[in-house]
């Protein structure tokens, strides 16, 4: 009778994930509703998954997915698969600090000892673990035993239901945490480290300018992660910019939308552009022309879209374009603020984070890019804005940019 009880007392049906709010939790008077939003986005990018709901619970946030959803029968490692699937998710919330696979019990001794066994007898089938300590917390002041003797007991526990386990207090293969909380009691293993940031659409709109390359992409997802939305504009110079170039830049910013959520793309053709500044202005003034061409078009998208900001993946000195002198003179063409995350980050660090969001292998596909068209031999790396200036006047600025914004062509990114 009692034996069926307390396994009642142990949720094996559900995993469990503890999720904690990074910055979030500094947010003060402002904190539920930061807190809001970062549940709404875990809800959102959970649904494509049944049996699983998301809430807030003192102060963290609680994934319960059920281990077979209902009308399914999955087996042990399908289940598995389907775990690291909502970790896989949930980890990709801007605003989440850490995230804790977790097992649930009621709040006795007891009932925590034997959920620390079941844990461990798991980590010794799975990974052959030898040694642990256990590291107890309790949120609950009111519960009989102090933290420190919660410890000393679970591990006993462990101790006599795993023979083959030893203590290791310096560098134990697993330290266990057991969280005693009002209604249950938590045990878990990992904090595996979200990429914290805060919840998307805390923070208005941008506009970035995405290309193929390694950098906006990265920029783009910089912005987003603290709680920008986002839009984009891609120019191509067709047909001298091949389709599979566009396809390419649409897939890599489906990429940047599994964290973002779906966008709109407005993809312009700067060719007409490219080819009047060829025509009639200096040569080693071409690019950053056509940059100013380039950041005026975003600037009128953004403003008749309702993004705050335009947001490049420029970084000062990569490349001619991007002296202090040409960034000076790209700004000038605007009013707009121009966020530029990657300014003061080394090229392998952008290469690394890239690597790490899952946007470099798609990056490095060779296509051609508007920029490299016409691209000068000797580019002017300290342009004079009075001298820019000057070979714009030759130009009918206005009627090229509103023409290239009335061919424009819109695309809906959808997560990958
Ligand atoms: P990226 O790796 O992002 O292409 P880059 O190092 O090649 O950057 P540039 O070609 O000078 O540098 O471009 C600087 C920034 O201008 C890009 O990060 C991007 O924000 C914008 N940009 C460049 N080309 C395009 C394009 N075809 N469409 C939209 N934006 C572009
Ligand atoms: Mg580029």
């Amino acid at each position: 009778m009692t034996e069926e009880i307390r396994e009642e007392n142990i949720n094996n049906e559900e995993f469990i994930f503890i999720v904690r709010c990074g910055e979030v939790a500094l947010k003060g008077m402002n904190k539920p509703y930061f807190e809001r939003m970062l549940l709404d986005r875990i809800k959102k990018l959970l649904k494509k998954f049944d049996g699983v709901r998301a809430y807030r619970h003192e102060g963290l946030i609680y994934v319960r997915a059920e281990k077979s959803p209902e009308g399914m029968t999955l087996d042990k490692a399908e289940q598995l698969a389907r775990k690291q699937a909502i970790l896989k998710e949930i980890g990709k919330v801007f605003g989440v600090a850490s995230i804790s696979p977790a097992m649930e019990c009621a709040s006795t001794m007891e009932d925590i000892g034997r959920t620390a066994v079941a844990y461990m007898m798991e980590a010794i089938e799975e990974r052959g673990v030898k040694t642990f300590k256990v590291e107890a917390k309790r949120a609950d002041k009111n519960f009989p035993v102090k933290s420190p003797d919660i410890g000393r007991q679970i591990g006993a526990a462990v101790l006599k239901g795993c023979k083959v386990l030893k203590v290791d207090v310096h560098k134990p293969d697993v330290k266990l945490f057991v969280d005693v909380r009002h209604d249950k009691s938590y045990v878990y293993q990992d904090k595996i480290p979200g990429f914290g940031g805060l919840p998307l659409g805390t923070n208005g709109k941008g506009m970035s300018l995405l290309s193929g390359g390694i950098d906006s992409p990265v920029s783009t997802w910089m912005m987003a992660k603290r709680g920008m939305m986002i839009e984009a504009v891609h120019f191509h110079s067709f047909p001298y910019t091949s389709q599979r170039a566009q396809e390419k830049v649409e897939q890599l910013a489906s990429l940047v939308a599994t964290y973002c959520g779906r966008f709109r793309m407005h993809v312009i053709n700067l060719l007409p552009i490219q080819e009047q500044i060829v025509q009639n202005c200096p040569e080693e003034e071409t690019t950053i022309l056509v940059r100013r061409f380039m950041m005026r078009i975003a600037e009128e998208l953004a403003k008749a879209n309702g993004c705050n900001m335009l947001i490049t993946g420029e970084n000062l000195g990569q490349v001619a374009s991007q002296t202090a002198e040409a960034l000076v003179v790209t700004d000038a063409s605007v009013s707009l603020p121009v966020m530029r995350p990657l300014i003061g980050m080394d090229k392998t660090d952008i290469m690394d984070l890239a690597q790490e969001i899952g946007t470099y292998e798609k990056s490095i596909e060779p296509y051609e890019d508007c920029c490299t068209v016409f691209l000068p031999k000797h580019p002017a790396t300290k342009p004079k804005l009075d001298r820019i200036l000057h070979s714009e006047s030759k130009l009918d600025c206005e009627g090229l940019i509103k023409a290239a914004i009335e061919s424009e062509e819109i695309v809906e990114i959808r997560p990958a």
